[in-house]
């Protein structure tokens, strides 16, 4: 720029960048993570490169405090980890624990302020909630020390007194908060409601702390909400990948941030440090282990958010891209190129292959998905993209496995009736047992049912069940997606884990998934897997 005045793309001010999927996205139903795969998703957020990363509710369970922990404990690079908790005595002491190895912690607490919450579910009044929000954060102050991050959210504070909301952040703030949290947590605003409301915040203590907001999307205006906020003086936001949350999800961390980047001129001197080039692998990994499709037209990461189908569109993308493209899918991750791989490729060029696609491997890891790249270049004529991002997905969900296939057949014809027959490792010991069912799939898992209930005491229960197919061509693999539940576990407080499968064989793919939502259910009986929330409070929670 020239003329001595900053023009756009001047980055003066930073706005934060709050990625909350492994907590609020986490606590959408079903979408519960294994202590693994939440430190995997952590590591793929490093390298998206947000600035904080709330990595779970320590309070909730002991596995999600493990899991918070292995986080806390490993991700480096000037991220800060972020952990939860109540106003509530316990629960700030549980996640100061979890977090006080981080290299930046930043603790989260929060309580309800709106008289409806207050009224009907904590059943205090506004001046015993002011006093435990106070006390908390001065707690975290003095436990945490001068540098931590100390955050106060305001439950349900769109619809709080307005007057009593201010109190309360003047308080906080003179208590030790760094950060006050602003969620609309019902995703009841609208953006110039939501924008003014931001900016009293930002009046009255905007100076001595940052303001963050976190949006909910109810009304589908959480990232109109969470901009509004932005150009209002909020300096930090509250997202998840894909919008992943309970309900109808979060602010999502694609949209916001494109929005800030391809809209200079609307934030001026406004920047974040998302590498926003490892989006699309974000997006991917978050979508498969939790088992959350994403939409084809969903913003920046669906699936159709980058094609041209139209004949006027192509012709005008040919010419020039800028005539129908206002990104290019290169900034978000998409490498626009699908290469197959031969079986000549050999580990350098796989390990190229693969960072193009987002995923950095070596080693041992490496060593494996190249022999099965090797292994599925003999039954496939062409390893697409697809093939190999699904094989790295797949390793990246492996749980330590205590029920194991030893063998399976099944006998399937016109009109006659399905059965199969499976031989299970169950810990060791042997079982076997048939059972007939409406087709080969049925009938294999009504097999592995049989098998597992006297071995274990319970059977999973099917609650969902997709098979697609992961690249073009009759000889593609079937990734199947299995959700289950134990049958000794019901009621809508039960948990669900889910399983994915790969194979060129559709039945072999079933039976994988089925088994690793059962190796997930039965480690969560053993050690407690890193899942959901304790009940007894508002579930949606800030
Ligand atoms: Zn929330």
């Amino acid at each position: 720029m020239s003329g001595g005045v900053a023009g756009p793309g001047v980055v003066r001010d930073t706005v934060r960048i709050f990625d909350t999927t492994l907590r609020d996205g986490e606590q959408a139903p079903g979408a519960g993570l294994t202590a693994t795969e939440k430190l995997e998703v952590a590591r793929q957020l490093a390298r998206l490169r947000v600035d904080v990363i709330e990595a779970g509710f320590p309070a909730a369970s002991d596995g999600d405090f493990a899991a918070v922990r292995h986080i806390a404990e490993e991700i480096r690079g000037g991220i800060a980890i972020a952990a939860l908790a109540r106003c509530r005595d316990g629960d700030p002491q549980r996640a100061i624990e979890a977090i006080k190895v981080a290299e930046r912690p930043h603790l989260h607490v929060f309580i309800a302020t709106s008289d409806i919450h207050l009224t009907h579910k904590l059943r205090i009044d506004r001046q015993q909630a002011l006093a435990e929000a106070v006390r908390w954060v001065r707690h975290g102050r003095e436990q945490l020390g001068r540098d931590a991050e100390i955050e106060f959210s305001a439950e349900d504070a769109s619809r709080t007194d307005r007057e009593f909301l201010l109190q309360v952040y003047e308080a906080v703030v003179e208590a030790g908060a760094s950060t006050v949290n602003i969620p609309d947590t019902v995703g009841y605003s609208i953006p110039s409601e939501f924008g003014a409301l931001v900016r009293s915040v930002v009046d009255r203590v905007g100076r001595d702390a940052t303001v963050s907001v976190h949006c909910h999307n109810d009304l589908g205006l959480a990232t109109a909400n969470t901009l509004a906020a932005v150009q209002a003086g909020a300096r930090q936001v509250e997202v998840t990948i894909n919008g992943l949350g309970e309900h109808a999800g979060n602010a999502s961390l694609e949209e916001v941030v494109m929005a800030l980047r391809t809209r200079p001129t609307q934030f001026p001197e406004l920047g974040t440090a998302v590498e926003t080039e490892q989006i699309m692998p974000a997006s991917r990994l978050v979508s498969y282990l939790t088992g959350f499709a994403i939409q084809p037209n969903k913003a920046i990461v669906g699936s159709n958010a980058f094609a041209h189908e139209s004949g006027i569109h192509q012709d005008g993308v040919i010419k020039n891209p800028l005539t129908y493209e206002i990104m290019t899918p290169q900034s978000v991750g998409l490498s626009g190129s699908h290469l197959s791989i031969g079986k000549l490729s050999g580990r350098r060029g796989l390990q190229q292959k693969l960072r193009e696609l987002g995923h950095e491997m070596e080693g041992a890891a490496l060593d494996a998905i190249y022999r099965e790249v090797i292994a599925l270049a003999d039954v496939k004529k062409e390893v697409t993209d697809g093939d190999l991002l699904a094989l790295v997905e797949q390793r990246v969900s492996e749980v330590p496995a205590s029920v194991r296939i030893l063998g399976w057949n099944v006998t399937s014809s016109l009109g006659g009736r399905t059965t199969g027959l499976v031989s299970l490792d169950v810990a060791g010991e042997n079982r076997t047992a048939e059972a007939t069912g409406n087709g080969p799939v049925d009938a294999l898992f009504s097999a592995v049912d049989e098998a597992l209930q006297p071995a274990l005491g319970w059977h999973p229960v099917l609650t969902e069940y997709e098979i697609k197919a992961v690249s073009a061509g009759e000889d593609a693999q079937g990734q199947t997606l299995v959700r289950c539940r134990r049958s000794s576990d019901e009621g809508p407080g039960a948990l669900i884990v889910s399983g994915h499968g790969l194979s060129t064989n559709i039945i072999e793919a079933s039976l994988e998934g089925y088994l690793v939502a059962i190796n997930k259910l039965h480690g969560a009986e053993i050690n407690g897997l890193a899942v959901g929330f304790v009940g007894g409070y508002s579930s949606r929670a800030p």
